[in-house]
C-alpha cells in the first residue's frame, strides 16, 4: 500500500469522528462554534445550529425548527486542525429526539460529554451517555463554563464517577475555582496554561504555557491547591490510562469556557492525541470490515425536504472503508440493487456542496436516496452487511388518521415516508387497518414534527387520538393471541417486523408477567 493521500489507511488514521452529548444548554452549540473557529472548516453539513437569531444556523430547513429555535437535523461539520481531519457529527439536543441521536451515535468513534460545571450531570446527559456505553463509544468529558461561578471540581469528579460508573482522568486541572478561571494546570507536563480573557471570545484565545515556578509566583494559591489536588488526582488513581479509556472504563477530563474560547484547542489536540481513528467496522456475520478493504458505509440517517426549492431525500452514510468516488455505483446491500452516487454532497441547508471523495469516518450525503433506509449497508464489489441500529423503545402512541379520507393516497406516501426517516415508528394491525396505523415515539415532539411535515409536505393534514400505553415490550407470534385477550393490552407490527406489545404502565406489565409467565415479553433498548 503506498503512502498517498488516496490511501484509506493514512487518511483513515488522521480521522477523528465524534459527537458531542450533552443537556440543552450546556454550551454545545457555543463548543461547535468555538472549534470552528479554531480549525479550517472544510464542510458545514448543517451542523452549527444557532439559537434563534443567532448566527451560524444553516439548518434553518424547517419551520418547526426555527420558532423552536432547535435543530432537527442532524448532519456533519468537517475541518482541518493540524493535519488532521475532524468530523464532529451533530446530535439533536432536545430529549425527544434521542432515537435521533443514537443513530448518530452509531456512526461516530469517540464523544465528548460537555457538562455545565454549575450543574453537573444533567438527565439528557445521563440518557446520552447511557447509549454511549451501551456502544462503547470512549467518552472524554469536558467541564465547560469555569468562567462562571460553578460546583467544585473534585466534587464534580465525584457526581461523574458515582452516577455512571466511569473513573474520571483528569489531563487539565483548573486554577482558580469556577468564576475564578486563571487557567489550567496541564497534568501531563506540569505547565501552566493561562486563561486569557478576549473581548467576546470572538478570537481565538492565546493560549500560554508557562513554567510551574512561573505560575506559583503570579497564581499563588490558586496555584498551590491546583497542584496540591492534581497530586491527590494521581494518588487515587487518577491518571490517563489509554488502554482503559479505549475501553470505556475512564473518561478523561478537560476544563474549559467554550464562550471565551478556552480549553477549546486543548480538546481538539486531545482528540487527535488520544481519541480513536476509523478502526475495521464490526459485520454481522461477527467479523470486521478493514478501513483498507473496498468502500463500505452505513447509512444512519435519513432525511426529506431539507431543501423546500428541492423536496428531495437525503441519506447520510458514514464511510466504513475504502474510498469513496462520487459518481461511483454502489451496492445496497438490502436489495443488491445498484446505487448512483452522482449527487454526493457535503453542505446541506440553504449552501450546497458537491463532495468528490471520502475516507473512513467521513459523512457523505447522498441526494436521490429513495432506495435507502437507516442502518443498511452500501459497498462496492465485496458485500458486506452492518449490524442495524436498534430502534428506541418508544413511550408514546398514537392513532393518526387522514383529515380528509380523500387524500389517502397522499397519506399513505407520507406515513411511509417519515417510517424510512425514522422520525416516527408506525405499528400496524389488521384490527387497525392502514387507514389508522399507530404511530409510536420516544418523545411527544416526534409527534408535532410527523404532523407538521404530513399537513406541508406531504399535503395531508393528519388527526392524533393519543392512545393511553407506555411501554412496549417485544414479543412472539405464539404469544399474541394470550397477550390481545388480556384487557388494556395490543399487540402491533412494527415496520422491521417486530412485534410489539403495548402497556398503559409497568403494573400492567408486571401482572401481566405474573399472570402468564411463559410470554416473551422482552425490553427494546431503553431510552433512559
Ligand atoms: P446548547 O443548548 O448546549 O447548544 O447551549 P448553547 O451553546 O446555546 O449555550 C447555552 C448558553 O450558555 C448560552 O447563553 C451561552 O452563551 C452560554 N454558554 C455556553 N458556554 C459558556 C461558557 O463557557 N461560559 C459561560 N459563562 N456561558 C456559556
Amino acid at each position: 500500500m503506498h503512502d498517498t493521500p488516496s490511501d484509506p489507511v493514512s487518511e483513515a488514521s488522521r480521522r477523528r469522528t465524534f459527537a458531542v452529548i450533552s443537556h440543552p444548554d450546556a454550551g454545545k452549540s457555543t463548543l461547535t462554534e468555538a472549534l470552528a473557529l479554531h480549525a479550517r472548516v472544510i464542510h458545514e453539513a448543517g451542523a452549527v445550529h444557532g439559537k434563534a437569531g443567532r448566527r451560524g444556523t444553516v439548518s434553518d430547513w424547517m419551520d418547526l425548527e426555527k420558532a423552536r429555535g432547535i435543530s432537527i437535523t442532524s448532519a456533519a461539520l468537517q475541518f482541518s486542525y493540524k493535519g488532521a481531519v475532524v468530523n464532529l457529527l451533530d446530535t439533536p439536543g432536545h430529549a425527544d429526539f434521542s432515537e435521533d441521536t443514537y443513530r448518530v451515535l452509531s456512526a461516530v468513534d469517540a464523544a465528548v460529554m460537555l457538562v455545565d460545571a454549575a450543574r453537573g450531570l444533567e438527565p439528557q446527559t445521563l440518557k446520552l451517555f447511557e447509549v454511549c456505553r451501551h456502544r462503547g463509544i470512549p467518552i472524554i468529558t469536558v467541564i465547560n463554563k469555569w468562567d462562571r461561578p460553578g460546583r467544585d471540581g473534585l466534587e464534580l469528579l465525584d457526581e461523574i464517577s458515582t452516577r455512571i460508573g466511569l473513573k474520571p482522568t483528569p489531563l487539565t486541572w483548573p486554577v482558580g475555582i469556577a468564576g475564578d478561571f486563571r487557567g489550567v494546570l496541564d497534568r501531563r507536563t506540569g505547565a501552566f496554561i493561562r486563561f486569557t480573557r478576549t473581548a467576546g471570545g470572538a478570537t481565538v484565545a492565546p493560549e500560554e504555557h508557562l513554567a510551574p515556578e512561573v505560575a506559583a509566583a503570579q497564581e499563588g494559591d490558586a496555584w498551590t491547591t491546583a497542584v496540591e489536588e492534581s497530586e491527590l488526582l494521581s494518588a487515587d488513581d487518577g491518571d490517563h490510562d489509554q488502554e482503559q479509556f479505549l475501553a470505556g472504563r475512564t473518561t478523561p477530563v478537560l476544563f474549559a469556557s467554550a464562550v471565551l474560547n478556552f480549553g477549546v484547542g486543548q480538546l481538539l489536540d486531545v482528540l487527535l492525541d488520544i481519541a480513536p481513528a476509523p478502526a475495521p467496522r464490526p459485520t454481522v456475520d461477527g467479523g470486521a470490515r478493514p478501513v483498507d478493504a473496498p468502500f463500505s458505509a452505513l447509512v444512519f440517517k435519513v432525511q426529506a425536504g431539507m431543501d423546500s426549492a428541492h423536496r428531495d431525500r437525503v441519506a447520510f452514510a458514514r464511510v466504513c472503508s475504502g474510498v469513496f468516488e462520487r459518481g461511483m455505483v454502489v451496492t445496497h446491500a438490502g436489495t443488491r440493487r445498484p446505487f448512483a452516487t452522482k449527487y454526493a454532497q457535503a453542505v446541506f441547508g440553504r449552501e450546497r456542496s458537491t463532495l468528490d471523495t471520502a475516507f473512513p469516518g467521513d459523512v457523505v450525503g447522498l441526494v436521490n436516496a429513495q432506495a435507502l433506509r437507516v442502518g443498511d449497508t452500501l459497498y462496492v464489489d465485496q458485500p458486506v452487511v452492518f449490524p442495524p441500529i436498534p430502534s428506541f423503545a418508544p413511550e408514546h402512541f398514537a392513532v393518526v388518521r387522514a383529515k380528509d379520507t380523500g387524500r389517502y393516497k397522499q397519506f399513505r406516501r407520507g406515513i411511509e415516508q417519515l417510517e424510512q426517516e425514522g422520525v416516527v415508528q408506525v405499528l400496524r394491525s389488521d384490527l387497525r387497518g392502514e387507514q389508522a396505523p399507530v404511530l409510536a415515539a420516544v418523545g411527544p415532539m416526534q409527534f408535532e414534527v410527523a404532523s407538521h411535515r404530513m399537513e406541508n409536505e406531504f399535503s395531508s393534514a393528519v388527526l392524533l387520538e393519543p392512545l393511553p400505553y407506555s411501554m412496549a415490550r417485544r414479543t412472539r407470534a405464539e404469544d399474541v393471541a394470550v397477550l390481545d385477550a388480556v384487557r388494556g393490552v395490543e399487540v402491533l407490527r412494527r415496520g422491521d417486523g417486530a412485534l410489539l406489545a403495548l402497556f398503559p404502565d409497568r403494573w400492567r406489565l408486571s401482572s401481566v408477567q405474573r399472570e402468564h409467565p411463559g410470554l416473551l415479553l422482552e425490553p427494546l433498548v431503553a431510552s433512559a
